[in-house]
């Protein structure tokens, strides 16, 4: 089952490809890479997207203890394939009390990682000097920095592999778990890491402004 695909930065109805354009159009946003949530089939999806995305497909490895996969989805379209990836994972915040955090992957001017953090723009404004959060992405040290959210969130984002990689949680004090040396990796180079995953309910932020 599959739903329409929505814009990735403000989750609008999209115009599909037409003869005068092969792109999808958002009325806000223009052109856009169609975003999907898997509804179903989440695994599968995320296998798919191992062996076709453009840009990193990041898991937690190993997953923070108690934490399951909540949430797949992605932007593009099946000719070009992924041009921003999403995995949504759910857990006992360190702090007490249920937490969900995303993990993006995206190429510029998508939106996605911006929609998910609350922000107006496609892409993080610029960055203050100093970044306040480190993980270890594809083997690699990688800086990332806290963009301002609204309260109920909190959000931080770096470059790992060429794109922006996004890391937004909920409520804002999961942060935290940034702090336990958050090791990620990238499901293009290993694709046995699923068949450690573990799928639970499906987490609430996927698909909501
Ligand atoms: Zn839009």
């Amino acid at each position: 089952m599959t739903a329409p695909p929505v814009c990735p930065a403000c989750l609008g109805p999209l115009d599909p490809p037409d003869v005068w354009s092969d792109r999808w159009r958002c009325g806000r946003h223009g052109d856009v890479e169609p975003f999907h949530e898997a509804q179903s089939s989440r695994e599968a999806l995320l296998r798919s997207l191992g062996r076709t995305s453009q840009v990193p497909v990041w898991l937690p490895s190993p997953m923070p203890v108690h934490w399951f996969a909540s949430g797949v989805g992605w932007a593009g379209d099946d000719r070009s394939g992924a041009h921003a990836t999403a995995l949504s994972t759910s857990g006992p915040s360190p702090v007490g009390g249920p937490a969900e955090m995303v993990l993006v992957a995206e190429a510029p001017r998508i939106g996605l990682g911006a929609r998910l953090a609350g922000l107006s723009g496609s892409d993080p404004a610029r960055l203050d000097a100093a970044p306040e959060a480190k993980v270890e992405a594809a083997g690699h040290p990688t800086a990332l920095w806290p963009v301002t959210t609204p309260p109920d969130r909190a959000a931080f984002v770096g470059e790992a592999l060429g794109v922006w990689l996004w890391c937004v949680l909920w409520p804002a004090d999961a942060a935290l778990l940034l702090l336990e040396q958050l090791v990620i990796e990238d499901m293009r180079d290993d694709a046995t890491l699923v068949d450690h995953l573990l799928f639970g309910a499906p987490g609430s932020h996927l698909s909501s402004l």
